[in-house]
C-alpha cells in the first residue's frame, strides 16, 4: 500500500495523507481530488509514501487524478516549502497562493490558447490610412510583431479599430505558436556602445556562472535598461530564459516594446493583474514548457515555473508593490534571491535608490555592487531648493517663493511637474467656526472631500457620504476643504495661468485604459507646460522638456511611526526629481518643508541619495532596526477591542524568549478600520533564525488558543507597513 501526502488549500499549518488504490498512478506534484469533510477537494500531492503516521483504517483514499504529468516539478516544489516555512504560511494556501487561477479550479494545463493580431502581408506595406487610430495601430503591429487582444486594449485600441483593420484584410488573427527560439540565431536589432560603466557592469555580468546577487545602483537615465538588455544576450544564446520583475506601475508598453524592439522575433510573454485567467494559463504554461523566451511581470510571476531559467532582474528593486500585503505575505525581490541561489543563476537588482536591506547588503560584500554613476544621455545635475514653509501665506498648499519659480520656468516656455505625494495628504471637509472634521464612522480617519462627485469617501474602507449642509456640531454652514488634492491644485492653476495647457495624471484622470499612455504622448509631443500628479507621474516615463518639479509635501514622510519613512520619503524625492533636467539644461527640484534644517533632508539634497543611505543605515544600525535587526509583526483585529488586546497580550510570554524582543500589543497605524480595532505585536531579533524558530512555536500556541478563531490574525515576515 502506498501513500499520497497531499497539500490542500486550509488554512492549516499541516499536510494530509491519503492511500493510494493499487490501480492508480500517481505523481508528486500532480493534482488529485480527495474527500475532505464532506466535501471533495483539490490538492497537490508533495510526497508519495511507504507508510503514514496515521492509523491505516482512519484513512481515505484519493477519489481522482487529475494531471498524468506534473504541473509542479520537485524543484518548484521545495521553492513552494521555503517561501511557506519563511513567511509561517500554510502550504496548502501557498502552493494555491502561486497557481494561476486556471489550474487552482481544475482546468487543464493546456487549454489555454490566445490568440493574437499581426500584419498581413498588405499590411506590412504600411498603407497610409486615414483613420489615425488604425494607422497608429498598424505602426504598433509592425514595432511589437504580434499583440494580444488585452496588449493591444492596454495601449487604447478597441475592438472596432481591429475589426476594421481586419476587414481591410491589413492584420489577422492566429494563435500565438511555439517556436523554437532556442536553435535559432537571434537578430539583434541596433543597440548602443556601451559606456565604461556599463562595460564593467555588463562583463561582472557575464562572467558569473552560477549565483551571483548584483546590485546596479544607477541614478534615473543612468543606462540601467541598456545594462540588463545586453546581460540578457548571453543567457538567451545559452537558450536559457530569463524572468524580468518589474513594479505595477512599471510595466508599461514603452517598456515592454524596448525589450520587443531588442530581440525581435523573441518570444516575450507577459504576466499582470490585467492578464485574463485564460492569458494566465498561458504564460505560465509557456514559460514551463521553455516556449517564453523572456517574461516581464509584476510580482506574482516570481512564481512562474521555468524550463530553464538562466536569470532574474528586478527593476526598480526597493519598489514596495513587489511586497504583498495580504494573504502569503511575500516580497517577490526575496524570494528572487531565493530562486537565483538554489537555481544557481545570476541575479540582477537595478534602481537607483537601494533598499536599505539591500544596500547593506551591497555594502557587507554579500552582493556585488555595480555603479552607474553618469546619465548615459545627458550630464547636468539637477539643483535642490528648499522652501521653508513657516509663516508662508500659502494658496492651494503653494508658497509665494514657489509660484515665482513656476512662473519663471513657464516664461521660458519650460515644462514644470507640480508632484503632490497623496499618502497622508487628502483634503477633507473642515468647519471654520468649531474645527469640526468630517471622520469615517467606521474608521480611525478623515474622509476625504471629492469635489467633482461632492461626497466624502473614506480612502479606507470606500464608504461614500453626502456632504453635511451644516456642520453636525455647531450648526455653522461654514465647512470648507483643507488641505489640497490634485483636483484642487488643477483648478488653483487654470485659474491662475489660464492660457497654459495642463495635465492632471492620478489614479482618477487615468482610470479608463490607455488614457495613461494618451496623456503622456500628449505631454512628450510638447502640450501640457503644467503637469500635476501623484506616484503615477514618479516612475520611469520620460519626459523632455521638464526643468522644474516641485514636491509639495515632504514633511509626511519625515515625521511618522513608520521606520521606513524617510528611506521612502527619499527614494520618492529622487526618482520624482530623476524626472528634471533631460532637456539639455540642468534641472530645479523645489521641496516645500516646514523642516528645511532636518539632518537627514539636508543629506539628501546636498550629497544625494548614496549618501543618504549610507548615512540612514547608520541610524538603523544603533537603533537594530532592519536590516540589523530582523522584524516580524503579528497583527490582529476584531470588533470588540478588549478581545484583540486580550489575544495579543496572552502571547508574550512570562519569562522572556531569549534573543527575541516583543513590544505590544500596540494600536495598528489606523487603530481602528470598517469598525474593527486593530492591534499588533512587534516581534525583534538580531539572528533571523533565531526569529524563526520563535515564530515558529508561536504559530504553533497560537493554533491551540482558544480566542485564535475569534479574533482575526496574521503574521508578516519583513514587515513592509509597520
Ligand atoms: P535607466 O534604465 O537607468 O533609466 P536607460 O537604459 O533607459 O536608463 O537609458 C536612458 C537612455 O539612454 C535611453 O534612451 C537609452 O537608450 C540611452 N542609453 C543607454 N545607454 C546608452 C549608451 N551606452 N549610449 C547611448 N545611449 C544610451
Ligand atoms: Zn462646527
Ligand atoms: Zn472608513
Amino acid at each position: 500500500m502506498m501513500f499520497a501526502e497531499v497539500a490542500i488549500k486550509v488554512p492549516l499549518f499541516r499536510t494530509f495523507d491519503y492511500r493510494i488504490e493499487d490501480n492508480i498512478d500517481i505523481k508528486v506534484g500532480s493534482r488529485v481530488k480527495v474527500p475532505f469533510g464532506n466535501r471533495k477537494l483539490l490538492a497537490i500531492v508533495i510526497a508519495i509514501k511507504h507508510d503514514s503516521a496515521i492509523p491505516k483504517n482512519k484513512l481515505k483514499s484519493v477519489f481522482e487524478v487529475l494531471d498524468d504529468t506534473p504541473i509542479l516539478s520537485q524543484q518548484h516544489l521545495k521553492f513552494l516549502r521555503f517561501c511557506a516555512q519563511y513567511y509561517s504560511h500554510p502550504l496548502g494556501e501557498t502552493v494555491f497562493t502561486a497557481l494561476p487561477g486556471a489550474l487552482r479550479d481544475g482546468d487543464h494545463p493546456d487549454k489555454a490558447t490566445v490568440a493574437t493580431f499581426a500584419l498581413t502581408e498588405a499590411g506590412k506595406q504600411l498603407p497610409t490610412l486615414r483613420a489615425k487610430k488604425q494607422m497608429a495601430l498598424l505602426t504598433q503591429l509592425n514595432e511589437s510583431g504580434e499583440s494580444s487582444l488585452t496588449e493591444l486594449k492596454a495601449l487604447g485600441f478597441s475592438k472596432q479599430q481591429i475589426n476594421a483593420l481586419l476587414e481591410k484584410a491589413l492584420i489577422c488573427e492566429q494563435i500565438k505558436h511555439d517556436t523554437q527560439w532556442q536553435t535559432q540565431v537571434i537578430s539583434l536589432s541596433q543597440k548602443p556602445r556601451l559606456n565604461e560603466e556599463q562595460a564593467t557592469a555588463c562583463s561582472a555580468i557575464n562572467q558569473q556562472n552560477g549565483y551571483r546577487c548584483f546590485l546596479l545602483e544607477g541614478v534615473t537615465g543612468s543606462g540601467k535598461t541598456e545594462v540588463y538588455l545586453q546581460s540578457l544576450e548571453r543567457i538567451i544564446e545559452s537558450g536559457k530564459q530569463a524572468l524580468i520583475l518589474v513594479p505595477e506601475i512599471g510595466l508599461t508598453p514603452q517598456t515592454v516594446n524596448r525589450f520587443r524592439r531588442r530581440f525581435a522575433g523573441l518570444p516575450i510573454d507577459l504576466w499582470h493583474s490585467n492578464l485574463t485567467d485564460n492569458e494566465r494559463l498561458h504564460t505560465w504554461r509557456r514559460a514551463e514548457q521553455g516556449s517564453s523566451a523572456l517574461v516581464i511581470g509584476t510580482r506574482s510571476s516570481i512564481f512562474l515555473p521555468f524550463k530553464n531559467l538562466g536569470m532574474i532582474i528586478v527593476d526598480e528593486e526597493h519598489d514596495n508593490s513587489f511586497k504583498q500585503q495580504e494573504g502569503l505575505r511575500y516580497h517577490a525581490r526575496d524570494l528572487a534571491v531565493y530562486r537565483c541561489a538554489s537555481s544557481q543563476i545570476p541575479l540582477i537588482l537595478g534602481t537607483a535608490t537601494p533598499a536599505l536591506e539591500t544596500l547593506q547588503k551591497a555594502m557587507s560584500g554579500k552582493y556585488q555592487l555595480l555603479t552607474l554613476s553618469q546619465r548615459a544621455q545627458t550630464t547636468t545635475d539637477n539643483q535642490f531648493l528648499l522652501v521653508d514653509m513657516k509663516g508662508q501665506k500659502e494658496q492651494a498648499g503653494i508658497a509665494p517663493n514657489t509660484l515665482q519659480h513656476i512662473e519663471a520656468t513657464l516664461k521660458r516656455a519650460k515644462q514644470v511637474m507640480i508632484f503632490l505625494n497623496r499618502r497622508g495628504y487628502a483634503p477633507t471637509l473642515l468647519c471654520h467656526e468649531c474645527g469640526w472634521l468630517s471622520q469615517c464612522l467606521h474608521c480611525s480617519a478623515s474622509t476625504t472631500y471629492h469635489k467633482a462627485m461632492n461626497r466624502l469617501v473614506c480612502h479606507h474602507c470606500g464608504e461614500q457620504t453626502f456632504i453635511p449642509p451644516q456642520c453636525p456640531d455647531c450648526g455653522s454652514t461654514q465647512i470648507m476643504p483643507t488641505g489640497m488634492g490634485t483636483e484642487q491644485l488643477e483648478s488653483f492653476f487654470t485659474e491662475r495661468f489660464p492660457d497654459t495647457p495642463l495635465s492632471r495624471i492620478d489614479r482618477d484622470t487615468t482610470r479608463r485604459k490607455g488614457a495613461l499612455e494618451d496623456a503622456l504622448d500628449e505631454i512628450n509631443q510638447g502640450g501640457a507646460r503644467i503637469l500635476i500628479g501623484t506616484q503615477m507621474l514618479a516612475k520611469g516615463h520620460h519626459f523632455a522638456d521638464v526643468s522644474l518639479v516641485v514636491i509639495l509635501d515632504v514633511d509626511s514622510g519625515l515625521y511618522s511611526s513608520d521606520f521606513r519613512a524617510t528611506e521612502h520619503m527619499a527614494q520618492l524625492i529622487t526618482q520624482v526629481a530623476g524626472r528634471a533636467g533631460r532637456s539639455g539644461e540642468a534641472g530645479k527640484v523645489l521641496l516645500q518643508t516646514h523642516f528645511p534644517e532636518h539632518p537627514l533632508l539636508q543629506d539628501l539634497v546636498n550629497n544625494g541619495y548614496q549618501d543618504f543611505a549610507r548615512f540612514a543605515l547608520k541610524e538603523r544600525e544603533e537603533v537594530q532596526l532592519p536590516p540589523f535587526g530582523h522584524l516580524a509583526i503579528l497583527r490582529a483585529q476584531a470588533t470588540n477591542a478588549k478581545l484583540v488586546f486580550d489575544f495579543l497580550s496572552d502571547l508574550i510570554p512570562a519569562t522572556p524568549f531569549s534573543g527575541i524582543q516583543l513590544l505590544g500589543p500596540i494600536p495598528a497605524p489606523m487603530e481602528r478600520l470598517a469598525g474593527k480595532y486593530r492591534y499588533q505585536l512587534h516581534i525583534q531579533a538580531s539572528q533571523r533564525v533565531v526569529l524563526h524558530n520563535y515564530i515558529s512555536q508561536l504559530m504553533q500556541y497560537i493554533s491551540e488558543h482558544k480566542l485564535a478563531n475569534r479574533v482575526r490574525w496574521s503574521i508578516d515576515i519583513d514587515p513592509m507597513d509597520t
